[in-house]
């Protein structure tokens, strides 16, 4: 267990299939959960989990969720046994509820794939975590301000973590695999750019200022989680590329680091 102040963390999550073979992406992230002190907890917020208004989860022992269809039966077997942490539940709807955002409690919720595949490579023996929701309807500002409204949990131990994909087109992937698309190459480089320099109007507003945006996000749950990573990190943050790869064609696995 750790006090020290956590960077927070955005992580593309890729495809269900990576919790039978974690691959590449799988040792990123077990190298990423070994480097860095041992959290008290951990806050994911997750590309599955979308709703209207914030809801947190806060069940003592969440349930793995098997939300994807259509995958071969062993992945269905599998699970991560971890905590939930219902305090730090109750801590992120005070800290939401200060800045006049209302979020909802969900006792009962379990950890969705996005959640549970990165966080089963981060720390294979668990660690006590709440998901929060995204909401496909607001956008990238609100999405950050949720994000500011998170921050010091940064300095109470806890692990901010976004889990989404930072391209992300299932009507383009190629199950072939192959070199990834001119257009998929050069949303991924424009956020890189983007974050390193932490042209913030810019990242906010990408729905107009990315190349191909629509494209790289026909819907934006996957790309949302990436803002309040980002707000968490506080003003002035910069995003610092961790790690870089495609799969399955057009699917970005970028992670990203942030900090003030
Ligand atoms: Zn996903």
């Amino acid at each position: 267990m750790s006090t020290a102040r956590f960077d927070s963390y955005f992580v593309s999550h890729g495809s269900p299939m990576l919790a039978l073979d974690p691959g590449e992406a799988g040792r990123f992230w077990a190298k990423l959960g070994s480097s860095l002190p041992r959290p008290r907890a951990a806050l994911c917020v997750s590309a599955h989990w979308y709703t209207e208004a914030p809801i947190v989860s806060a069940s003592p022992q969440p349930p793995t969720i098997h939300d994807f269809y259509g995958f071969p039966p062993p992945l269905y077997q599998q699970f991560y046994k971890t905590p939930g942490a219902p305090e730090l539940a109750e801590r992120v709807r005070g800290l939401l509820a200060a800045e006049n955002i209302p979020c909802a409690v969900d006792p009962e919720r379990g950890l969705d794939h996005g959640a549970w595949v990165p966080l089963r490579s981060l720390y294979p023996d668990g660690i006590p975590v709440v998901q929060l929701s995204v909401q496909p309807r607001l956008n990238a500002l609100w999405h950050c301000l949720l994000g500011r409204a998170l921050a010091p949990l940064r300095d109470e131990g806890v692990l901010i973590l976004a889990s989404g994909g930072a391209v992300h087109n299932l009507g383009e992937m190629a199950r072939e695999g192959g070199e990834p698309p001119a257009w998929a190459r050069a949303f991924d480089r424009w956020l890189a750019e983007v974050l390193a320099a932490g042209r913030e109007e810019e990242f906010l507003d990408w729905t107009h200022k990315a190349p191909s945006p629509r494209r790289a996000h026909p819907s934006p749950e996957h790309f949302l989680p990436i803002f309040v990573a980002y707000g968490a990190a506080g003003r002035g943050a910069r995003g610092a590329l961790l790690y870089e790869d495609f799969t399955l064609g057009s699917l970005s696995m970028a992670a990203y680091r942030f900090a003030a």
